[in-house]
């Protein structure tokens, strides 16, 4: 029995080892974690002020802000298209597009009026109140 006790004895020296090593490990392991957050965080910051920029020095011919421009006015421009698949339109103040359904502009705010609806000629004729028949029928 002799082998086993000391077997038994280098055992718990491995596993103090390994024990160390894991919490070497936990250590480095949340420190990558917290590298990670304040990367993340420096990532958002960049962002915040990328925009800030952005907004800032719209004209600019500047590589970057020109790709921005490009893209955002691309992306309304399909945001547009889906829109107008989906029955939506463009508001006649700003040109944002609008859900079909909505009264008001979602970014400028602006009053949609009726006349909109105009070239939407497939539009259903509301027949909700008129195929509503009185039911005060008493007995
Ligand atoms: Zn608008």
């Amino acid at each position: 029995m002799d082998f086993f006790d000391r077997l038994g004895d280098r055992l718990i020296e491995v596993g103090r080892e390994v024990s160390d090593r894991a919490k070497d490990v936990s250590d480095s392991t949340r420190m990558q974690y917290e590298i990670r957050k304040k990367k993340q965080e420096l990532d958002d910051a960049y962002k915040v002020l990328g925009k800030r920029y952005f907004e800032e020095n719209k004209d600019s011919a500047d590589d970057e802000i020109t790709l921005i421009r490009e893209t955002l006015a691309e992306i309304e421009d399909m945001e547009a298209q889906v829109a107008g698949l989906k029955g939506g339109r463009r508001c006649p103040k700003c040109g944002a597009v609008v859900p079909m359904d909505s009264g008001y502009c979602n970014k400028c705010g602006a009053k949609l009026e009726e006349s909109i609806f105009e070239d939407e000629d497939a539009k259903e004729p509301k027949s909700t109140e008129e195929s509503k028949t009185s039911d005060e029928t008493e007995d």
